[in-house]
């Protein structure tokens, strides 16, 4: 922005302990809250639910990182099917640039789970002792029985909300039966009989959302969130971003009430702006790394322009070219397009992808020992190794054949494998070669697999060798 002051980033503190210097912000209501607090408990509430949700009797989203196998409604994923997840991150991180584009660092001021997280805690103190000027007054008072009640009570929620919250996190790894239905009695109290990467895993994320709810805050956008350093790079004179309109709110100062003088700007100097931020900057200063675009300063400037009969707009979101150059933004531009294309393109690839995927598997492997042999009716044989996974949600069972060709047969121990769902097999196998028939060399073989209702089919080719007996 060009405003005159937008030069004066504050100089950051290198302190990752926001209690230090914590910022108490006044909780405000306004067009922007509403649909902030809206966003930020509905993904909420979608992070809570979402590992209850079953698909087919089965945990809907469950990443099994133990056995390998990631259900995702109704599909099955093995770590051979990786790129999936590669383009799955590829996409949300060209989503993050493309709106960035457009709206800035939405995604701070409305989704990021620190901001979410942050907002919650901070809704806790507030519940706990009061709005900001109770919250300052309370830090400033000498120890008391009701100060270390207070505070025994703010820390004791905030650790309910973090085991809550690491638990979550945990059952879309473990699963919710394994999480919350394994226990174990120790005397007569029931205890979690948990392994123990599981409670390695709860007491990292239980420790990392206390902290960084709790403690760092803000820090963790300013100092630690590489988004936050290099959203600025993406921005371009027609990104929405939450400016103050310098021109109309210099010079700022207080008046007596229904007056309006005219060596004053538009700017009351209330203070409100800042007291409502978050990260406890001052909007007015420009442009700031610390600001994560949550427009709480525009709604409370807004009230206080409505109390005071000025224009609502003082903070606003607008572009540069808006504001700086009195131009109108231009929403559709070239860069915009390139990420839309980009976007499609890996969209439409993944979803084709998706479409084609048969969700059988198929993987052979020859036996290392002996390339053939001959066996005792003079008969060359090549013996192999079939893996056969099943990556659907229901038990199938399957059939091996060989693809038909002249001199050679297939030995095989079961005629049917039956397999649950995500089961894998390893299935040894012979095929048998002719020596009067089959050439010299090597011969390619194809095994196909089938399921009993036909519904799902996949090949594999081998190589036969004659060599080695
Ligand atoms: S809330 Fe608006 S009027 Fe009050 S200090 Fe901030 S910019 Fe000025
Ligand atoms: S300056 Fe305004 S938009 Fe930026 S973080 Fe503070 S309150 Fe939110």
């Amino acid at each position: 922005m060009s405003a005159p002051q937008s030069n004066k980033i504050p100089v950051q503190q290198v302190d990752l302990d926001a209690t230090k210097h914590r910022v108490h912000p006044r909780f405000v209501t306004g067009f922007y809250q509403n649909i902030r607090v809206i966003t930020m408990y509905a993904l909420l509430a979608a992070f809570l639910l979402l590992p209850w949700l079953r698909y087919n009797g089965r945990q809907a989203i469950w990443l099994d990182v133990p056995s390998q196998h990631y259900y995702i409604f109704g599909m099955t994923f093995l770590t051979q099917d990786f790129y999936f997840i590669a383009a799955f991150a590829i996409i949300a991180a060209f989503t993050l640039f493309m709106v960035t584009v457009y709206a800035g660092r939405v995604w701070c001021g409305y989704a990021c789970p620190q901001t979410i997280w942050t907002h919650l805690f901070q809704y806790v103190e507030k519940w706990v002792i009061g709005d900001r000027n109770k919250r300052i007054k309370f830090d400033k008072e000498p120890m008391s029985a009701t100060k270390v009640f207070k505070r025994f009570l703010i820390y004791f929620i905030w650790f309910v909300f973090s085991m809550i919250t690491a638990t979550t996190f945990v059952s879309y790894v473990s699963g919710t039966d394994a999480l919350y239905n394994s226990w174990q009695m120790i005397g007569f109290i029931p205890f979690p009989d948990w392994a123990t990467w599981i409670w390695v895993s709860i007491f990292i994320f239980a420790f990392s959302t206390y902290v960084n709810a709790g403690y760092m805050r803000e820090q963790m956008c300013i100092q630690i969130c590489p988004y936050g350093r290099f959203q600025s790079v993406m921005f371009d004179k027609d990104t929405l971003v939450v400016s103050y309109d310098y021109e109309r709110g210099e010079p700022r100062g207080a008046r007596k009430k229904g007056t309006n003088p005219e060596n004053l700007g538009d700017c009351i100097e209330c203070q409100m702006c800042v007291q409502v931020c978050p990260t406890g900057i001052d909007i007015r200063d420009g442009l700031q790394v610390a600001c994560i675009q949550c427009a709480a300063c525009v709604d409370a400037c807004n009230e206080i322009m409505d109390k005071v009969g000025y224009p609502r707009g003082l903070i606003r979101y607008t572009t540069e070219r808006q504001l700086a150059e009195k131009e109108k933004s231009r929403v559709f531009r070239p860069r915009f397009f390139a990420y839309l294309i980009l976007l499609t393109i890996l969209c439409g690839g993944v979803l084709y992808a998706l479409n084609d995927r048969v969700p059988l598997e198929i993987d052979i492997r020859r036996d290392r020992n002996q390339l053939s042999s001959l066996n005792q009716q003079g008969m060359i044989e090549n013996s192999y190794i079939v893996k056969l996974t099943n990556k659907t949600q229901d038990a199938h069972t399957y059939k091996i054949t060989l693809a038909p060709q002249e001199g050679l047969s297939l030995e095989i121990r079961f005629k049917d494998v039956p397999l649950d769902a995500g089961e894998s097999f390893d299935m040894p196998v012979s095929i048998y070669g002719d020596p009067d028939v089959i050439e010299f060399g090597q011969t390619p073989v194809t095994l196909n697999v089938s399921s009993e209702d036909g519904k799902y089919h996949v090949s594999k080719q081998n190589v036969f060798t004659t060599q080695g007996q």
